[in-house]
């Protein structure tokens, strides 16, 4: 087979796969597989940039950069819909709808209302053109580099469909993906992401469409526009975009009478909690789009169609007492601990506060009746007071100016949402927290410890920092409770095999404030080893690509703390990885050092990746944009116009991918 053949054969592969895996929830093969035929895919599309096609599986991954979201005008206006919130309104409607149409019958479809982001995603010739967002309803945002990455939208349609149209559905974030990104984003010491509706629309804004990738977004499509697409109704249409690969909910439903209309509210209004995303209500359509047009518009909404929405879930209890929780960076969390109460199919005992200017705002004390509401977030959160019930002896909240736990003075920076409790090497909470993180699975990943027994060896006195941990003995640690002799030699066996752990997972271990898992590999490539990081000044780190501020600030100050400097010494004595392996110091030089190039354009020998890798690796920057600090572009076949321009303007020198290959022979 030639090399055409093949890249045809795998992208047609992989798209069945994506589909499996995306829409249908059926994967056939393994991650690991799909990866390795990626990555053959990209080799091969990397060799035949003449074979590129806007809509291969490995433009999924992201990569484009938007940095101006264009706003473009609907072919067809994407309209509001009337909202009812009670059945007499439901009712009501439906014997409208009948007299308007008179004496015919009228099926309907019903389906949920998913909670997220619309969007309005346009195919000519079964491959997709573009993706707006709602905007007014007139124009929207072109987000189509970032909506390409998400899998559930097909980027090259199956079977027949019509030569051009309109698909507009809802980007949405289901809840373990969102809980997900926020579990990671508090060991990163984050704030958590509010609810999932926000932080979806916020992605399809992200610029850099490599982030978007990541996140677990879905579309669900819930309606066509367009001319000749030889549909008879609402239902049908919904079959139909299956077949082209779309993911459409299974839970729509035709009903014939108004009965099995009401059936189907009342079975959602018990059950969406069940669902893997947040929906607000139900959408009722007239199924026939005779009927619909026949109905025609309002200036604002469909009179063909209805939202009912669902009642909040909210419920009444007394707040027993206000506490305070110490994070591992030292912010406090105010928690309101409730008379335990049902919440949709849940008991619920706590509710997060978030910080002292929520429970100003609220005004809410202990003692008060307050409801309580759920939404998509892991933690129910309090809305508001019924004052009528307050005690006759309450008083105001007054915050805590102390640290709960140590007992030290909160201090709260300009600018910080949260107190924090400075007693950095004082506060147990804190200390515990640090060597919790130290040991957790994506940093040293230390088997046969837990965060339990982190917290007993603390008390026990055995442990005051990571470092401590690499000094503890079999005979210390057996007596403690619960500790068998068999368990007490794996923890020690656990810790001493930590000290294989690359580089850049124990960079990410020891805890500075803003460096997660990416930032973390990003410094360790960058610098190599810790010294070299270790004397890097703010201007130096924010030279690096993506890293901000905020991040350098933050890593300086941890290194200039000569408590951390000492740690550090002592767990370079234990043999832990202060530097890059050789394996991964193979190939990179400093041949570019203090350089930013930008890349554009596809390439021949090289993907683009591949070739942003080689920047890095010899010591480059990549910049995301041409700028008078640029110093070339290496220019590709297909290189935007603008850009060539703009580098002329500016005297940044182009050169093609020969000559830079050149460059670091
Ligand atoms: P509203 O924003 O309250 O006017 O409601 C209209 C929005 O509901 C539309 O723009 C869609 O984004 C969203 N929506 C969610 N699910 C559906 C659905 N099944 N049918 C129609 N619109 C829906
Ligand atoms: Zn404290």
């Amino acid at each position: 087979m030639n090399e055409k053949d093949q890249i045809e054969n795998l992208r047609n592969e992989l798209q069945q796969h994506n589909h499996n895996y995306y829409v249908l929830d059926q994967p056939t093969i393994s991650d690991y597989e799909f990866d390795m035929k990626l990555k053959e895919l990209q080799t091969l599309e990397a060799k035949h940039p003449e074979l590129y096609d806007p809509t291969s599986p490995t433009l999924r991954v992201g990569g484009e950069v938007t940095k101006i979201f264009e706003t473009q005008a609907h072919d067809y206006p994407m309209y509001s819909l009337d909202n009812s919130y009670s059945k007499e309104d439901l009712i009501d409607w439906e014997k409208r709808i009948q007299r308007i149409l008179g004496d015919v019958k009228v099926e309907f479809t019903c389906e949920l209302k998913y909670d997220g982001a619309s969007i309005s995603l346009t195919y000519e010739h079964g491959k997709l053109a573009r993706a707006l967002t709602r905007g007014d309803g007139v124009q929207g945002d072109n987000v189509t580099a970032n909506v390409k990455t998400i899998k559930s939208v097909p980027l090259q349609l199956q079977g027949t469909y019509p030569d051009k149209f309109e698909i507009r559905g809802e980007i949405v974030l289901p809840f373990d993906g969102f809980e997900k990104m926020n579990a990671e984003r508090i060991e990163n010491g984050e704030d958590p992401y509010m609810n999932p509706r926000n932080t979806a629309a916020g992605s399809l804004k992200l610029q850099d469409s490599t982030l978007v990738a990541q996140r677990p977004l879905e579309c669900l499509p819930y309606g066509l526009a367009g001319a000749q697409l030889e549909i008879a109704s609402q239902f049908q249409m919904l079959e139909k975009a299956r077949e082209w690969g779309f993911k459409i909910p299974k839970w729509a439903k035709r009903c014939q009478t108004t009965d099995e209309v009401l059936q189907f509210v009342d079975y959602w209004e018990m059950h969406r909690h069940e669902l893997p995303y947040d929906t607000d209500g139900v959408v009722v359509k007239v199924n026939e789009l005779r009927q619909q047009e026949e109905l025609g518009f309002t200036a604002k909404s469909p009179r063909w169609a209805l939202a009912y929405k669902f009642k909040a879930e909210r419920v009444s209890t007394v707040l027993n007492e206000i506490t305070y929780q110490v994070g591992r960076t030292g912010a406090i969390t105010p928690v309101a601990n409730l008379e335990p109460v049902l919440l949709a199919g849940t008991i619920v005992k706590r509710a997060s506060l978030h910080n002292a200017d929520q429970i100003e705002k609220l005004d809410v004390r202990e003692g008060d009746t307050v409801s309580v509401e759920k939404g998509g977030e892991i933690i129910p959160k309090i809305i508001g007071v019924d004052l009528s019930n307050r005690p006759l002896d309450s008083s105001p909240t007054r915050y805590i100016t102390h640290c709960p736990e140590c007992h030290t003075l909160l201090v709260r920076n300009e600018g910080d949402a949260k107190h924090y409790c400075t007693n950095y090497y004082g506060c147990p909470p804190q200390i515990t927290g640090r060597i919790q993180h130290f040991i957790s699975r994506k940093a040293m990943d230390i088997e046969g410890l837990g965060s339990e027994t982190v917290e007993l060896l603390y008390k026990e006195g055995l442990i005051e920092n990571y470092a401590d941990l690499y000094e503890l003995t079999t005979e210390e640690v057996l007596p403690l409770e619960r500790m068998a002799e068999k368990s007490a030699d794996n923890l020690i066996k656990g810790i001493a095999a930590s000290v294989n752990i690359p580089f850049e997972r124990v960079l990410y271990a020891l805890g500075i404030r803003f460096v997660g898992e990416t930032v973390a590999k990003k410094l360790a490539k960058a610098y190599k080893n810790i010294d070299f990081l270790m004397a890097a000044s703010e201007e130096d780190l924010i030279a690096i690509y993506e890293i901000g501020e905020r991040i350098a600030h933050s890593v300086v100050e941890f290194f200039h703390n000569p408590v951390n400097v000492g740690i550090i010494d002592r767990l370079k004595s234990y043999g832990i990885q202060f530097s890059l392996s050789e394996a991964q110091l193979e190939n990179q030089t400093d041949k570019l050092k203090g350089q930013t190039i930008v890349v554009s354009g596809v390439f021949e020998t090289l993907s683009r990746d591949e070739l942003k890798k080689l920047i890095e690796d010899n010591g480059g920057k990549v910049g995301s944009s041409i700028s008078s600090k640029t110093n070339f572009l290496v220019a590709g076949d297909k290189m935007g116009p603008s850009k060539r321009v703009k580098a002329e303007t500016l005297g940044v020198p182009i050169i093609s991918e020969q000559d830079f290959l050149l460059r670091l022979q």
